[in-house]
């Protein structure tokens, strides 16, 4: 199924559906890198992965939530304090949301 819509910075994989009415889709963000928030350095060595399941706007009357697989980098600076940090996938939802911010 091809999904009407771009979420911004990320991309689809597919569009599941698991039940009538709910559709579950996959995706993850661009880019190789996540940008540590406390020494504003790069990280590029990937720690671990996790996901997180928000609500989006309906798609064809089906109730959606996307599954995002967030990434965890190391931190390699010597001077920062932060061994790993998750990617932010801050223009789609704040921390700890459970909806997107287009849905909210
Ligand atoms: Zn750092």
């Amino acid at each position: 199924m091809h999904i009407p819509f771009a979420i911004p910075g990320c991309r689809i994989e597919r569009v599941v559906e698991q039940d009538p009415d709910r559709l579950v889709v996959p995706m993850r963000r661009r880019g190789a890198s996540g940008r540590c928030p406390d020494c504003g350095g790069t990280g590029r060595s990937v720690h671990s992965r996790y996901h997180r399941h928000p609500a989006d706007l309906p798609l064809s009357a089906s109730r959606t939530v996307l599954r995002i697989e967030v990434r965890r980098f190391s931190c390699f600076n010597p001077s920062c304090h932060r061994r790993t940090f998750a990617e932010s996938p801050s223009e789609l939802l704040s921390r700890r949301a459970r909806r997107t911010r287009r849905l909210a």
